[in-house]
């Protein structure tokens, strides 16, 4: 049971079914927004209070605000998926809400009990459930939770007032128009995250940092950027917001190793499970960037795909850096096993699997 008392306040000016239908046709990624949102505020006297559910609208911040200025700021994302007999269920929550206590700790911000996350997420979607798409074409309601110091203050420590707050998202499939593989640059001159950083926090930070070099990478004409070790700068950490897989000729996988400066990512971890129980042999170790290279030209290293919550799994294409390229999807498509592992995992969240590994929770 939450311990959080949640006030629900439900607007009377919903958006219309008209309108509504309109956007969840073709809903895009992160544009539209559902009818109401939750907020709940955390002081040091108080602990977590005021948690309330209104309707969806812009917030007032003085700007002495703490986090427009240090920036002390975590966030989560999930997603509900509507199942074939009209129920919403949500895919390991539990996982986001101990990372967000993960996060939390980090960033020094208060932690969320892992049941009162739960709770806020559930009432969220069940107010605004009518914004849960149909499971056709992969569509899905995106879920953000996010807290920040809200406090006005200009003094560098904790802020001693937070907020929190989950907002929703209608999401379309990805790939509007199929899986087509990303191309990869390898950042030589930035890095992501170093020992002891914030590399394994889920802040907004870490975005800030990838966003220059993210910018690199498409004017160099590539879609994403991979970010290597900051120490010997040979070891592939991720992609920006995505955890990287390599598949090898013998079945076997490898992901990179959790060293303290990667985002563990819990469509990674459901995938070392996953992948297991369909027979792959599942490796977490430091993998060098020279091992994809040589690995895609000796032909032992067959596929690469990325993952994350929002594009689920992605294949990777093109691999570049400063004196050369590789292809690691000649063909233009995914290959078999990023296949294989994509459809079992949305099988999975959209309840045309078996769900044995306990990951779903029902929210409707
Ligand atoms: C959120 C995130 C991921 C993916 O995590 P999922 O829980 O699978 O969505 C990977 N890398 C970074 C940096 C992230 O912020």
């Amino acid at each position: 049971m939450s311990a959080l008392d949640i006030e629900v306040n439900a607007r009377q000016d919903r958006t219309g079914d008209d309108r509504l239908s309109g956007i969840l046709a073709a809903p895009g990624f992160g544009t539209h927004f559902t009818d109401h949102m939750l907020t709940a505020e955390w002081t040091p006297e108080q602990g977590w209070h005021g948690a309330r559910v209104t309707a969806y609208g812009p917030l007032t911040l003085d700007p002495a605000t703490a986090v427009l200025h240090y920036a002390q700021e975590i966030f989560e994302g999930l997603k509900a998926y509507r199942h074939a007999d009209g129920s919403v269920w949500t895919f390991r929550p539990e996982a986001n809400a101990a990372r967000l206590a993960r996060s939390a700790r980090r960033l020094a911000l208060p932690e969320l009990p892992v049941e009162d996350f739960l709770a806020t997420v559930d009432t969220l979607v069940q107010v605004d459930e009518r914004w849960v798409p149909d499971p056709q074409g992969e569509k899905s309601l995106y879920l953000r939770p996010f807290m920040f110091a809200s406090e006005s203050f200009l003094g560098v420590r904790p802020a001693k007032h937070v907020t929190y707050m989950v907002i929703a998202s209608p999401a379309g499939a990805y790939f509007a128009h199929g899986i087509k593989p990303v191309s990869i640059l390898v950042s030589e001159h930035f890095t992501r995250a170093a020992a002891g950083g914030m590399g394994a926090a889920k802040t907004g930070g870490n975005y800030a940092s990838s966003l220059a070099p993210q910018q690199e990478a498409i004017h160099r004409g590539f879609d994403q950027v991979v970010f290597l070790d900051a120490i010997e700068r040979r070891h592939v950490e991720e992609l920006g917001g995505m955890n990287l897989y390599f598949v090898f000729d013998d079945g076997s996988i490898v992901t990179p190793e959790l060293t303290g400066t990667i985002l563990e990512g819990v469509t990674r971890s459901s995938i070392i499970e996953l992948a297991g129980s369909l027979g792959h042999k599942v490796e977490e170790r430091r993998f060098t960037i020279d091992e994809w290279r040589d690995g895609v030209g000796s032909g032992r290293l067959t596929e690469v795909f990325a993952c994350g919550t929002a594009a689920v799994v992605t294949p990777v294409g093109r691999l570049a850096w400063r004196d050369g390229e590789v292809d690691c999807a000649p063909g233009g498509a995914a290959g078999p096993v990023t296949q294989q592992v994509r459809q079992a995992l949305v099988d999975i969240q959209y309840g045309r699997a078996e769900d044995t590994f306990g990951w779903l929770h029902r929210v409707v």
